[in-house]
């Protein structure tokens, strides 16, 4: 059965990009605002992990309170995470199973040598028991488009 598309507005997607380049060799790790099947923002959370971040995230209670209230203050609401994996393909671990919710879009960034490369939307299974991994389209907007264009070029993506 095929998912949903996840539509990810053009500067939300460039800032879960670049957050994954700013935290290399880390993981970084973010909540999304919007609505349905719409991500219109990208909210960077401290990855809180006690083990090190280079493999796994955790986002605490308090923060994801604050994403919570961040969300209702912009009059949208907390529909999903991000999170990067640096040098490690853009599929959920088994650590992100663990420590999934099924309602939210987990969106994951790879991040090869420090640059960003493929980037997945995954939904944990009502049972808990897999990801699906769900399609993605960008949404672009006016002057938005041209930076688009341009970070396209520089990763030399198609
Ligand atoms: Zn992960």
């Amino acid at each position: 059965m095929a998912l949903p598309t996840l539509v990810i507005r053009a500067d939300a997607e460039m800032g879960i990009r670049r957050h994954g380049r700013e935290a290399y060799p880390h993981e970084c790790c973010g909540a999304l605002f919007g609505r349905d099947q719409l991500v219109t923002e990208a909210f960077a959370l401290p990855n809180a992990t006690g083990e090190g971040a280079r493999r796994r995230f955790l986002v605490r209670p308090a923060d994801y309170r604050a994403a919570e209230r961040r969300a209702i203050e912009l009059g949208e609401e907390l529909v999903g995470f991000y999170h990067s994996h640096p040098d490690h393909p853009a599929r959920p671990s088994r650590y992100d199973l663990d420590h999934a919710w099924p309602v939210f879009a987990y969106v994951i960034v790879s991040v090869e040598g420090g640059n960003p490369v493929a980037l997945t939307s995954w939904r944990l299974r009502e049972d808990r028991s897999a990801f699906d991994e769900e399609p993605i389209a960008l949404e672009s907007h006016g002057e938005n488009e041209k930076q688009t264009e341009e970070r396209r070029e520089e990763t030399g993506e198609a």
